[in-house]
């Protein structure tokens, strides 16, 4: 496929706010836009020039899209690659079908990387009621349960740490049991992420490694630079390049890792698109994971990422911008507070995040209290104040 230049159309499945900032940056590109999603309120109708408002299920959407596109992409993984295979067929759609079959599935997604010899999480699937004890008998208390599709932000997802939880939860299938993967709870070091990018020549790139932490099983902050040593960050590296490459993938895929408490490496998942815990490279970075992608799509080199400066990254959910003065956050040196302008807030809904730039991670680290302070998250503190010390200033 030639290069696409500035004036030609991109096509995207779904409008959430993923949609939305890849639109903006394509729109800063000088590139057209075009989504794909039912909702004609999503984040992304506000911005893009044409908005498809059907079902997924819609073959004709599809070919819509098709239609009024140059090349597509995708930024959520719910969506069945039947139709994205649909759309291939008429116009080129990066990242394309392959992954989502693989990524979009939990179980297939753990064998695939388990099969080519990518370290990932001990885990066993169950069907039904009987191969769930199978699989507890095999792995221990405590282990948490995972539909193998349709979940994400935590849902679908159960933690399992006596006898009554199992019977609870299989109560609570109440006789539908969905496929499930089985994984083995871990107590972890940290958490982190790597977004690497595959260009259209095979090039790849990667930002800087991420430190997640998780509420509830939902992201609460992401922080870059990750507070790792050199040689964990240069393996983590080292483990997103060769995952993308095994998956001979363009565009940009996160690789959320575990870190075990000997200092192991684990893949937890992969998300095909830009991700949650990439926001900060936004404003944090010589180049964000939306403009990342463009260029992927689109068939441009894609430069190093370059950290500008220590940063962190706090999720506002629906119940945090019940709470929040937007405006005193706002105030705060170094705060940028990032709407996505959802129309229906759940206490659990990603409505915006806030960015926070300061010189030193000691510095990002205050204002990540005062913002946790104002949301109601300064409860329920789950990793040592240790481990954010140790971030590097960059
Ligand atoms: P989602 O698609 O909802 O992001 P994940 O599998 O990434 O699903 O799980 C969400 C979060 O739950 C993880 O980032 C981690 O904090 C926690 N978690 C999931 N699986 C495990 C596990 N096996 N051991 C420990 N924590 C886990
Ligand atoms: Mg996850």
């Amino acid at each position: 496929m030639r290069t696409l230049l500035p004036s030609s159309t991109i096509g995207i499945i779904g409008g959430g706010q993923l949609g939305m900032m890849t639109v903006r940056e394509a729109h800063r590109m000088g590139y057209r836009t075009v989504i794909w999603d039912p909702d004609p309120d999503c984040p992304a109708a506000r911005l893009a020039d044409t908005v498809i408002t059907s079902s997924f299920a819609d073959p004709d959407a599809a070919k819509k899209l098709a239609d009024a596109s140059d090349v597509v992409t995708y930024e959520f993984e719910n969506i069945d690659p039947g139709t994205v295979e649909v759309v291939e067929k008429l116009k080129p759609v990066f990242p394309g079908s392959r992954i989502l079959r693989i990524a979009r599935h939990r179980k297939n997604e753990k064998e695939s990387l388990q099969r080519a010899g990518f370290p990932v999480v001990p885990h066993v699937s169950a069907r039904n009621e009987k191969e769930l004890d199978e699989s507890i008998k095999r792995l221990g208390f405590p282990v948490v349960v995972k539909t193998v599709t349709a979940g994400y932000d935590g849902k679908g997802q159960s933690v399992l740490r006596t006898q009554a939880d199992v019977t609870a939860l299989c109560r609570s299938y109440a006789g539908r049991f969905p496929e499930c993967v089985v994984e083995r709870f871990l107590n972890l070091d940290r958490e982190i992420s790597v977004i690497a990018v595959r260009s259209g020549d095979g090039n790849v790139t990667t930002f800087p490694v991420i430190e997640n932490e998780h509420r509830e099983n939902i992201l609460h902050v992401s922080r870059v630079p990750a507070g790792i040593s050199e040689d964990l960050r240069t393996e983590a590296v080292g483990l997103g390049t060769a995952i993308i490459d095994h998956f001979d993938m363009v565009g940009v895929l996160c690789v959320e890792m575990f870190v075990t408490r000997e200092r192991k490496l684990l893949v937890n998942e992969l998300a095909p698109r830009p991700h949650n815990s990439g926001h900060f490279s936004l404003d944090a970075c010589s180049l964000s994971q939306f403009e990342a992608l463009v260029r992927c799509v689109c068939r441009l080199a894609v430069p190093l990422p370059r950290l500008l400066t220590p940063c962190a990254m706090v999720n506002l959910l629906g119940k945090h911008l019940e709470r929040i003065d937007i405006e005193a956050a706002s105030r705060i040196p170094g705060v940028k507070v990032h709407l996505y302008g959802k129309k229906r807030s759940e206490p659990k809904r990603k409505m915006g995040h806030v960015t926070i730039l300061r010189p030193s991670a000691e510095e990002v680290e205050k204002i990540v209290r005062e913002i946790e302070a104002m949301i109601g998250e300064d409860g329920g503190r789950t990793q040592p104040q240790s481990i954010r010390q140790s971030m590097p200033a960059v």
